[in-house]
């Protein structure tokens, strides 16, 4: 079987090369060919656990290969993937110039009968939006060529794609005819052989529950980031409470880790999107709005705590920022809260220097020569006012405090991941700031 995927970024990269994987033949466009010539020379262009090495498998086996041109990436292949960004728009609804874009060029092009499937995360209604972009080119060359759309959204975590993507959860594929579930059936047959669970389903169902399903995440977060505040208010722990509450079964004890509001390319745009896709239909999201808009007081939980430390003043002091990105395990800085608080802290005319497992390249492109770049974390505390701990990267769990506080002006600690425990922290002579905590 041969498929082609166009976008080749965290998404796009990953479903390629494990479809490749599983004995497929990939063909992975990208219109940055940058991108796709630093790919094709065997350097890959995000950080993404086990990649690397598939990328290398898939290619030395012939089943992977690059281009930059979807016309002859896209020849003979029987699912064509749309995995391009959809970033938010001026109004918060996904901007799909880049998925339309695309749907232009397949029609333009295609020569043989495919399964467009968009990966993309999309509103309802973007596979019809597809079809008819498609079907206007191909009648603009007088082409009688058959084609189907599928949305088959994707579910993967950054830090844990490849893992993802080889053992998911559940499939989602949104078809309107039985000749596309086969299809997509066929592809996706080693995955279901292994049994993992694959729903079919009708297009906007599919389209409805990737949105569905960061949304909830999101609402879980913006909640246990309001009992955590409430915590801190009220001298209550916000561990006990978590462990009190995600004891039920019903509710459950993941995703309700309260920290500095959720980031990344997705939740942010996707429940902003949500909303307004609801509006535009005459309806309001209430949940949905309030989850956006705890996010958006939360992400300056830190800051506040912050300014309240030193007296609302901030000229003169200094910084050690560990964790750039917005999570662990990946270099994706998008909507992270880390560069949301060093912009804020710059404002105020304090000055930063930062350290991050692998998101430090990725930072210099937004903030430049306006922080300092640290090789090591506690070079990044050396001579500061306070630590902040922004992302939980697993190189931050047990750091020497000696050493710390050795090299720090002040002993001062924010933990914005709640990864350090207060008491331990207070013995080694520590002033400690976590969220929720005692
Ligand atoms: P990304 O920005 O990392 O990658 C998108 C790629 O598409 C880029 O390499 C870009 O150069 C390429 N591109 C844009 N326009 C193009 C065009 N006209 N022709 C060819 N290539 C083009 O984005 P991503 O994080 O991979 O996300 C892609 C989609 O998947 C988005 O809709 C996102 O919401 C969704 N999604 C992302 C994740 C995630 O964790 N990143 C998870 C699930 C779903």
């Amino acid at each position: 079987m041969k498929i082609a995927v166009i976008g080749t970024g965290y998404v796009g990269l990953v479903t390629g090369t494990c479809f490749a994987e599983t004995g497929v033949t990939v063909t992975c466009i990208d219109n940055d060919n940058e991108k796709v010539k630093s790919l094709i020379e065997g350097s890959v262009p995000i950080y993404e656990p086990g990649l690397e090495s598939l990328i290398k498998r898939g290619m030395e086996k012939r089943r992977l290969s690059f281009s930059s041109s979807i016309e002859t990436g896209i020849v003979d292949a029987e699912v064509i993937f749309i995995a391009v960004g959809t970033p938010p728009g001026q109004d918060g609804s996904a901007d799909l110039g880049n998925v339309l874009k695309v749907a232009e060029e397949i029609g333009a092009s295609l020569k043989n009968y495919s399964v467009i499937a968009t990966k993309s995360t999309v509103p309802v209604g973007t596979s019809e939006k597809i079809r008819t972009a498609i079907k206007k080119q191909l009648a603009k060359r007088g082409a009688e060529i058959g084609f189907d759309v599928a949305s088959n959204p994707e579910f993967l975590k950054e830090g844990s794609a490849v893992e993802d993507f080889l053992r998911p959860e559940r499939i989602v594929v949104g078809v309107d005819n039985e000749k596309t579930a086969e299809i997509m059936k066929r592809l996706y047959m080693p995955f279901v052989l292994n049994n993992h669970l694959i729903l079919f389903m009708d297009i906007a169902s599919a389209e409805i529950t990737k949105y569905a399903a960061n949304c909830m995440l999101a609402t879980r977060i913006s909640f246990i980031n309001e009992i955590a505040n409430l915590c801190d208010i009220l001298g209550a722990d916000i561990n006990e409470v978590r462990k009190g509450i995600g004891s039920d079964s019903r509710i459950g004890g993941k995703f309700l880790y309260p920290g500095t509001g959720y980031g990344g390319s997705c939740f942010p745009k996707d429940v902003k999107a949500l909303a307004k896709t609801a509006k535009d239909h005459g309806y309001e999201m209430k949940v949905i709005s309030a989850v956006e808009l705890a996010n958006e007081i939360q992400k300056n939980v830190i800051f506040n705590k912050i300014m309240n430390f030193f007296g609302n003043r901030l000229k003169g002091t200094s910084f050690g920022i560990w964790g750039l990105s917005f999570k662990p395990q990946t270099d994706d800085i998008r909507e992270s809260s880390s560069i949301y608080l060093i912009n804020k802290l710059l404002s105020e005319g304090a000055t930063i220097k930062a350290y991050d497992p692998a998101a430090i390249e990725e930072t210099k492109k937004v903030l430049g020569d306006r922080i300092g770049y640290c090789d090591d974390p506690y070079q990044a505390i050396k001579g500061v006012d306070a630590m902040v701990l922004m992302t939980e990267w697993s190189d931050f769990h047990l750091p020497s405090f000696s050493k710390m506080a050795n090299l720090m002006r002040k002993k001062v600690i924010f933990d914005g991941r709640n990864i350090y425990d207060p008491s331990e922290i207070k013995k080694q002579g520590f002033t400690y700031f976590g969220i929720g905590r005692r």
